[in-house]
């Protein structure tokens, strides 16, 4: 089997990547470990999805204690976008450049917003984002506006806004990959770590592959593990090993695009090690794997023992007001969102509670996602030892996190909230995974060129979250989306041209 490219994983960063190499006519190859999730009543059963975890993978990994854990990511056709919440945030203008945090320094990007924007326009377009852009005053400047408007808040929502606004804060729409109508014929719940099977939500597959697949010239290849990539004695890439039921094949590729996520991206890399790259691939700089990042975040619920909240979806409303400033020496602090709607069933979950208390609580609970910047650290690093992923998360700027969630429980309070219940998120869910094959112009501090090539090897790109220099305080969907755009128009302009 051989392919003009070849590319590794169908998520977000692999499958926008595919959607745009697609009119070049070379033949590409996705292989994806996963399948399609199929649609069934599980898809949207909250106590299925959180009690029993049907998603869930089955893969362990080791943290740096030895510990095991099982990591709350999505092996799908599609990758963990499948799941998740259609928050299609930009970063803001101010996450290019290096910026100084409670917890240290955000380094900036090799480029600035103003090379970048034209790709974010064009992935907002692509997935369809509904948002608006006269709200958020840290919202970066766009070259076009959304094609749609944003997805309508439910009357308690629209509540909240008000309340919050009437505490001096600026709440505004929150821009989604979500047609919502589209979303609620599949049934009446959160999209939010809900699984996607239909057209409702935004996502790799719903969007970037099928608009790949129908080409000719692309093929998706389900069950297909890669285990390792080969190199060629100029250090070229002849290809890929990978297992696909239960046997070993190979596949000979001239263009390699690595898209399996931060985490299995770097893994990859390091377990491709051979004579001549003994410490694995694209490693020269002994930085693959290293500046891990994923986000600080807590989950709020906020109650009025009289009120309810009948919503269904809610994920519709954000804030910025501490974004860039309201640290004590005017530090950013992060981002705060709402999640998804808490029902009893995932409450229950989560907490041990009787179920008449989860009840209570959740009918009545307003549920946020508070979100702050973690700082790239060399020594938060994804290893391998021999088959095993070893993820030690050295967490960063925790006390900048404690700050966002103290005003903010604050404010809640004061906007006629008296309950106030917060949780960290847990460890072992690296679901804003990244920066573990950063981009930048020093190969020996970087992985990746700035088009996200690896310096060490011509034909490898890496083309998923672990190109980030920084995590910043937004979902990061929109971003990878936006650089597999800028990426494939490279590729098509070089290595497609010769
Ligand atoms: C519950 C949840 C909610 C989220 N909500 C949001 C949100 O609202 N907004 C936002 O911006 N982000 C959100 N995220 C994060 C977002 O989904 C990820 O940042 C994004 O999908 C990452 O894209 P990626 O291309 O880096 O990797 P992935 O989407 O993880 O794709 C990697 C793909 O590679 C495949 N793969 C892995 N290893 C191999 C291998 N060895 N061989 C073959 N295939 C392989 C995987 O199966 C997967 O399909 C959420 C994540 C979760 C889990």
């Amino acid at each position: 089997m051989d392919t003009d490219v070849l590319i590794i994983g169908s998520g977000m960063g692999g499958a926008t990547c595919a959607a745009a190499l697609a009119p070049s006519g070379a033949r590409i190859t996705i292989l994806e470990r996963g399948e399609r999730i199929k649609d069934t009543a599980d898809t949207r059963d909250a106590f299925s999805i959180f009690n029993f975890g049907t998603f869930r993978n089955d893969e362990t990994w080791d943290d740096s204690k030895g510990n095991t854990f099982n990591p709350g990511n999505y092996y799908f056709v599609g990758g963990n976008s499948k799941l998740y919440g259609a928050v299609m945030f930009r970063y803001r203008s101010k996450d290019f450049c290096a910026l100084q945090h409670m917890g240290g320094t955000s380094p900036g990007w090799p480029i600035s917003y103003e090379d970048f924007e034209p790709w974010y326009q064009k992935a907002e377009d692509m997935y369809e984002v509904r948002g608006s852009l006269d709200e958020d005053p840290t919202e970066p400047p766009h070259s076009g506006s959304y094609a749609f408007p944003p997805v309508p808040h439910e009357p308690a929502i629209a509540d909240a806004a008000r309340r919050l606004a009437g505490q001096g804060l600026t709440p505004a729409h929150l821009p989604l990959g979500v047609d919502i109508d589209a979303w609620l014929a599949g049934g009446a719940t959160p999209w939010d770590a809900f699984p996607n099977t239909g057209d409702g939500k935004k996502d790799a597959e719903s969007v970037g592959l099928k608009i790949a697949l129908r080409h000719n010239s692309v093929r998706l290849e389900t069950g297909c593990k890669v285990t390792r990539l080969l190199t060629r004695a100029d250090g070229q890439i002849e290809g890929a090993e990978f297992i696909k039921d239960s046997g070993p094949c190979r596949i000979a590729a001239k263009t390699v695009v690595l898209s399996a996520g931060a985490v299995n991206s770097a893994a990859l890399l390091l377990r491709s090690a051979n004579d001549s790259f003994p410490t694995g691939l694209a490693n020269r700089s002994d930085q693959v794997g290293r500046n891990f990042m994923n986000h600080n975040t807590h989950a709020v619920m906020s109650l009025h023992p009289f009120r309810k909240n009948p919503s269904v979806y809610q994920k519709t409303l954000c804030f910025n007001d501490f974004y860039l400033s309201g640290g004590p020496g005017g530090e950013p602090l992060g981002n705060i969102q709402l999640l998804g709607k808490i029902t009893a069933p995932i409450l229950a979950s989560q907490v041990r509670l009787p179920g008449p208390a989860a009840r209570w609580l959740a009918g009545r609970s307003i549920d946020w996602y508070l979100m702050s910047e973690d700082l790239p650290d060399p020594e938060s690093r994804v290893t391998v030892r021999g088959d095993r992923i070893v993820l030690d998360w050295k967490r960063s700027n925790w006390e900048a996190h404690l700050h966002l969630l103290r005003r903010f429980k604050s404010i809640l309070r004061k906007a006629g909230w008296p309950l106030v219940l917060s949780r960290a998120f847990d460890r072992t869910v690296p679901s804003h995974q990244c920066g573990t094959a950063r981009f930048g112009t020093d190969p020996d501090k970087s992985v990746l060129d700035i088009w996200c090539r690896t310096h060490d090897h011509p034909n490898l790109f890496v083309v998923d979250a672990s190109f980030l220099p920084n995590s910043a305080a937004v979902n990061p969907a929109l971003t990878i989306a936006a650089q597999a755009l800028r990426v494939a128009d490279h590729i098509k302009q070089t290595d497609l041209a010769a």
